[in-house]
């Protein structure tokens, strides 16, 4: 039993007889603790434990498991591997709406009403059951009804007695069903007869490509509804309804035709379908760009479902509003559930349970989708496996592409990983042979990857305001798209950092002499520092390299560059995409959709812009100054620009039109530019490799960052300090097997404070994962942790994405 409270130990309790025709695992029980009533999951069978008596579980609220047991031994690795208490492990999984005090719905019991006149009736059950003539209500809207916490063990206690009901009652709602009109011809019409030019057309198209609906044949002839209208009352045509899904731009979801493979298509497929069924294996899926890989997939799921596999996909959050899910959705119709976040509470529990009763055979979704509750999944893919939206960053911060594998390993499954531009580790673990590797090399029609130019923004310093940033070179390529009737896609990475150090007069970043990574200006301290492993530069500090002064923040931002544009081009629609604009629900697919529409010209984003998209009008894509990514203070600076520059690029030129890109940077020079420019991602790998190993990154060690945040700078430096003396005490006393641990920090924050929150990390790495996790679970659970008080909040970020 896993109880929902921030507890790492799992607990044994006895089920009495009357409920052990209901208890099963996976199921949300209800059980003594401590003094407390609280809700959790049955995780169990327990294995026999001795000790002391052992309690009872109290009641289990629901009617079947919310998920196989076979999920269960993936909750015990999640929860020892991310070091995250159990219970709230499978809290993160199931999908909200499903966890507590949601869920229960309140009615009041035949016998309730006349409860209220005893006399035993305390004060808060009267009020609860007030409320509740009223009609149901969840905990949550009764809590609020009430004004006050409405605890579990109450609730138990009236149901005891009869006077409460507990119903599972969530609206449910299907994924926008709509219905379609679809026009058949009449096969017993003998079409020798004359008809009009019109009605003609429609039959040969009709009998061209089969059924089609009326929308559809709108689309190819406007008085198509009038004439079908005509043709059906003439018996030349019979119309019927179908059930058939919305996409998220509200335009129906139709079957495809499914193309004929290319040779590389064909290679890829035949090279992995053999392996479903055979046991686990991961694949990684390279392959640049436009070059077809989502119809592989959609070949291995058909693959696998003919074999009765379940199948789950992963997409990157954008990705769910761009293609992938659409073509899952039209190719397997009804046999797909979609898990994310897009879709209403109620959605979310419809497709949640249409998983768990195995009405659907494939799952596709965002992160969260590698949670989907199949009882024995077959295959796994993840498209754009490299994508930074597979991190999750709150609460249990864990990796769905690490996962997937972890996942898979478990069930036996086969295990693709897809991307244009692969991740470091990735391929690292294609090169020690752990992966296997499949390859699609070119463009599906042949298009030529998009001409990249790069233009030196160190030539420009002398310029004024907008010049320097936006060159001349760029805003001649933008007026001669705009002028063409083309769109233009202009990228800025500003994420987090507002500023770093970069000598005005050469371009060089101000690095760390021992991690080879950009310090950050700390303005109390006027200085500069490096967030790895403390090391400190005057603020005044003359570059390195050229040993100019003119050392400068380079600060700048979308919103500035959207402004640019406005001026520049006062006669183009410009809009922006970043996180600042795109924070409420339907804004981006409202703007995507435009993008599409072609109402918009020019679209100023950050790295959302690059993920996915296919937009055919786009045929220009300027990247404002790509040394901003370059110089993150992380050490995948470089493999995150690579990646960047390489999808961005990928963006321009899908439609007729070839397409161009400008680059702009400081270090046109830099092996990350120049592999990038030549989409030459094993050129970029051979450098970057060497570079992590010569300074023990990742993948060659594997990190954890222990992050303490607080409102009270001092307590919050002190509990940081505190943490890491105690941290090196254990290396210390750790014996040879320690020496492999390394401990840097505990430093400021690069952001020392958001939201009113100071932020200190504490880096640990090793090579030897299992010493490095050992050393962090004694630090933050074992007898001489730190006990860190209410206002101070200290988490374990197990593998960090962003440092
Ligand atoms: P990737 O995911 O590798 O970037 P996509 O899967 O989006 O590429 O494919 C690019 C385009 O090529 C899509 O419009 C897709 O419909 C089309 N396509 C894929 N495979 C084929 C094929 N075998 N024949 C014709 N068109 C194809
Ligand atoms: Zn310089
Ligand atoms: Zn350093």
């Amino acid at each position: 039993m896993a109880v929902v409270l921030p507890v790492y130990e799992t607990f044994s309790y006895s089920v009495p007889a009357h409920l052990s025709d209901q208890a099963r695992p996976g199921m949300r029980v209800l059980v003594p603790f401590g003094r407390r009533t609280v809700t959790g999951y049955l995780i169990g069978p327990d294995r026999q434990t001795d000790s002391r008596e052992i309690k009872q579980i109290l009641d289990v609220l629901d009617d079947s498991p919310l998920f196989p047991e076979t999920m269960i031994p993936f909750f015990q690795w999640i929860a020892s591997y991310y070091m995250h208490p159990p219970g709230l492990v499978v809290n993160t999984a199931l999908p909200a709406g499903l966890n507590m005090t949601d869920i229960a719905v309140l009615t009041i019991d035949e016998n309730g009403i006349q409860a209220l006149a005893s006399s035993s009736t305390g004060p808060v059950e009267k009020s609860i059951l007030a409320a509740l003539s009223e009609g149901p209500a969840s905990i949550k809207q009764l809590q609020k009804k009430i004004g006050r916490p409405v605890p579990w063990a109450l609730i138990h206690r009236m149901r005891q007695r009869k006077w409460l009901l507990l119903d599972r009652r969530i609206e449910g709602g299907r994924i926008r069903p709509k219905t379609i009109r679809m026009v058949a011809l009449e096969k017993s019409e003998n079409f020798s007869r004359r008809l009009s030019r019109q009605r003609r057309a429609i039959c040969d198209i009709l009998k061209a490509e089969g059924d089609l609906s009326v929308p559809a044949l709108k689309k190819r002839i406007p008085t198509a509804a009038t004439l079908v209208r005509g043709m059906q009352k003439a018996g030349q045509v019979a119309v019927y309804e179908k059930t058939i899904s919305r996409d998220p731009f509200g335009d129906p979801i139709e079957p495809d035709t499914t193309p004929r493979l290319t040779g590389e298509q064909t290679r890829a497929v035949r090279q992995m379908a053999p392996l479903l069924g055979r046991g686990f294996k991961t694949v990684l899926l390279a392959g640049v760009t436009g070059s077809g890989k989502t119809e592989v997939y959609l070949r291995l799921t058909r693959a696998a479902i003919s074999k009765k596999m379940q199948v789950l996909v992963l997409v990157p959050e954008i990705g769910l509003i761009s293609q992938t899910e659409r073509r899952f959705r039209a190719r397997f119709g009804e046999r797909v559930a979609v898990l994310h976040s897009g879709l209403s509470r109620g959605e979310r529990y419809d497709q949640w349970l249409r998983i768990v009763k195995e009405e659907a055979a494939i799952a596709i979704g965002a992160r969260s989708c590698i949670f989907a509750p199949f009882t024995d999944v077959g295959l796994i893919i993840v498209d754009e496996e490299h994508d930074s939206s597979y991190k999750q960053e709150t609460g249990l911060r864990y990796n769905a592409r690490d996962l997937a594998v972890v996942r898979g390993r478990h069930h036996k499954a086969l295990v693709i990983l897809g991307s244009a531009t692969p991740s470091v580790q990735s391929w690292h673990n294609v090169t020690i042979g752990k992966y296997d590797l499949a390859t699609l090399s070119k463009r599906i029609n042949r298009q030529p990857l998009p001409e990249i130019r790069t233009v030196d923004l160190s030539l420009s310093r002398d310029e004024r305001g907008i010049q320097r940033y936006i060159t001349p070179q760029l805003q001649k390529e933008i007026r001669n798209t705009l002028d063409e009737g083309n769109q233009a896609l202009i990228f800025l990475n500003r994420r987090g950092f507002s500023a770093f150090p970069i000598c005005a007069h050469c371009g060089q970043a101000l690095r760390c002499k021992n991690c080879d990574i950009s310090l950050t200006l700390h303005k109390k301290a006027n200085a500069f520092r490096c967030h790895y492993c403390g090391f400190t530069k005057a603020a005044t500090s003359a570059c390195p390299s050229c040993g100019s002064e003119d050392i400068k923040l380079l600060g700048m931002g979308t919103e500035k560059v959207q402004e640019a544009m406005v001026q520049l081009f006062p006669d183009a629609r410009v809009a922006r995409m970043d996180r600042d604009t795109m924070n409420r629900k339907g804004a981006i697919v409202r703007l995507l959709k435009d993008l599409k529409h072609r109402r918009i010209d020019i679209l100023v984003g950050t790295q959302m812009v690059a993920k996915g998209h296919d937009f055919p009008g786009i045929t220009l894509v300027g990247v404002v100054c790509a040394d901003l990514t370059l110089n993150f203070p992380d050490f995948r600076s470089g493999e995150r620009t690579f990646q960047l520059l390489a999808q961005v690029a990928g963006r321009a030129g899908r439609g007729e039109h070839p397409g161009k890109v400008v680059l702009q940077t400081f270090n046109p020079d830099h092996f990350t530019i120049g592999a990038a420019k030549n989409q030459d991602f094993k050129k970029f790998f051979d450098q970057e490799i060497s570079f992590r190993k010569a300074l023990a990154y990742p993948p060659f060690s594997r990190m954890v960052a222990v992050r303490i945040s607080g409102k009270d700078p001092q307590k919050t430096a002190e509990m940081a300090g505190k943490i890491g003396t105690n941290g090196r005490r254990m290396l210390a006393n750790a014996g040879p097997g320690g020496s492999r641990v390394k401990l840097m920090g505990p430093i400021e924050a690069p952001l020392a404070r958001i939201a009113n929150r100071h932020r200190w990390q504490l880096l640990i790495s090793s090579p030897d994962v299992a010493g490095l996790h050992r050393l962090v679970h004694e630090l933050m659970q074992g007898p001489n942790s730190v006990a860190t008080g209410r206002d101070i909040r200290v988490s374990v970020d197990v593998d960090p994405f962003f440092l």
